[in-house]
């Protein structure tokens, strides 16, 4: 029934509702264009498009849509005496916004730039419109009010979206350029990521995510009832990661899904967060591993930099911020010097690393400091100054381990076959645990870890 319900025109008809994804024609199949293609080469073509209607202002006997494909949009021209009838016009008028359209027209170059749409150059004069899938005439939220920066809502008096209304309707909030663009360099974060870590020659690997024991310490630890017992979400990959160090697979990482019970309701915290891991076995020392991770994140930074572009500007418009800062390569800092030089004078640099923790304030599983004991061989990564990365040396001897696993007050019978790991012989090893919504979050100066999340997890949300 699509043709049908597309191809009379006749402002009788309301916008049907039609399945036709596999009905296309040939023709349309021929002439279909993407919008990003939609530019001047494209001039005096005849194309198929399918886009959303993301805005409709009629006017006369025009109609002027915006049709949207994701961060893409393209003004559309629904005109009496161009090539529209004028139940035509009508029809076109009458569909709601956020509507799916399949459309025919003409490619148009157009005299002046037309600012308010990516495709500036061209216009598209309707032949032929199809209502695809209606949208309800009213939406929770408007896109434009959604990708308006907070100054010229405050300033200008226009209307702006709260958070608890975007994530409430997250579905139509990820529709905003904004979002495409956030989750657009999210995807190239992992991308990166993998392809670093695969080039340094590590291994990519999957840890169980219900567990037997506390991977981080019991205080913060989501409890599910496991058949006849109980079992915990993985906090972190901490422990399978090492153990796939004590299996010789020398070099791995993952990125999976890891829990928080943590009641913080700030806004660098979830419940539920995507982790990236690192974990490497090394010859000489541990600085060894720790170049190597702040030299997979430089290389996120700069692919990032180089394939992510119009994500960055495309955000940058709504939330304006410095472009990211780093040197190669990182600049890394003691624990105690680091301290007081950002007390005293700020750090000039995005990216910095922070070395020899305390070892009081670090897990169990962290290598104390062969010269001082009161200090470990630990660090922390920073964006813009938050934390984003944790990691440190392990240890190695199933003897030390036992020892402060102890100290740490931790139920030994829980974590024997990680223990028992050591047993066997075990490499010397480092690694560290990175937040994906944080990177994000950071690297493009937003707020908070909520806008990096797509469904994210938290004390008080966990739908949709
Ligand atoms: P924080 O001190 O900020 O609470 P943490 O020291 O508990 O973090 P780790 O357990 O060391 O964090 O986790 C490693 C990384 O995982 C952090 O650097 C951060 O990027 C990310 N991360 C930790 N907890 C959260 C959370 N609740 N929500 C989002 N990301 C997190």
């Amino acid at each position: 029934p699509a043709e049908q319900a597309g191809a009379d025109h006749s402002a009788e008809q309301p916008p049907e509702k039609a399945n036709t994804a596999d009905k296309w024609s040939e023709e349309k199949k021929k002439n279909y264009t993407e919008r990003k293609y939609l530019t001047v080469e494209k001039a005096d073509e005849v194309v198929w498009v399918r886009a959303r209607v993301h805005t409709s202002r009629a006017k006369g006997k025009q109609c002027f849509l915006v049709l949207r494909q994701q961060q893409f949009n393209v003004q559309a021209l629904v005109a009496v005496g161009d090539r529209a009838s004028k139940q035509m016009v009508k029809f076109a008028a009458n569909i709601t916004k956020e509507s799916i359209v399949d459309v025919e027209g003409v490619v148009r170059k157009v005299d002046q730039k037309i600012e308010s749409c990516t495709q500036q150059d061209v216009e598209l004069h309707v032949e032929r419109i199809y209502v695809i899938s209606a949208a309800e005439p009213r939406l929770p939220l408007q896109l434009e009010d959604a990708v308006r920066p907070e100054t010229e809502g405050e300033e200008e008096g226009r209307a702006t979206v709260n958070q608890d209304t975007r994530l409430d309707n997250r579905v139509i909030d990820l529709r905003t350029s904004t979002s495409q663009a956030v989750f657009g360099l999210q995807s190239g974060i992992c991308q990166l990521f993998r392809e670093t870590l695969t080039e340094k020659g590590c291994v990519e690997i999957q840890t169980p995510k219900i567990i037997s024991a506390a991977s981080e310490g019991g205080a913060n630890v989501f409890t599910v009832s496991y058949f006849k017992t109980s079992a915990y979400l993985a906090q972190s990959p901490q422990l399978y990661k090492q153990m796939c160090i004590c299996a010789d697979f020398e070099k791995v990482f993952c990125i999976g899904p890891v829990f928080r019970a943590e009641d913080s309701n700030t806004h660098r915290h979830l419940t539920e967060f995507v982790g990236l891991d690192i974990e490497m076995a090394f010859n000489y020392h541990y600085h060894e591993v720790v170049n190597e991770i702040a030299d997979t994140m430089v290389q996120i930074f700069k692919g990032l930099e180089k394939r992510f572009q119009t994500e960055i500007q495309t955000v940058g418009k709504q939330f304006p911020c410095e472009p990211f800062k780093f040197l190669e390569p990182t600049l890394r800092l003691e624990y105690t010097e680091g301290l007081a030089m950002l007390r005293e004078a700020g750090i000039e640099m995005d990216f910095y690393i922070l070395d020899k923790y305390p070892l009081a304030v670090r897990p169990f599983y962290t290598m104390p400091d062969p010269q001082n004991p009161k200090y470990s061989n630990s660090y922390d990564m920073f964006m813009r100054g938050e934390e984003i990365l944790s990691g440190a040396q392990r240890v190695h001897d199933a003897q030390l381990l036992t020892e402060r696993a102890t100290h740490h007050g931790i139920d030994l019978e829980k974590i024997k076959s990680y223990i028992d790991s050591f047993r066997f012989g075990a490499p010397p090893h480092a690694g560290g645990g990175i937040g994906l919504e944080r990177v994000t979050m950071l690297y493009l100066g937003l707020h908070n870890v909520r806008q990096t999340s797509m469904f994210p997890r938290d004390p008080k949300r966990l739908t949709p």
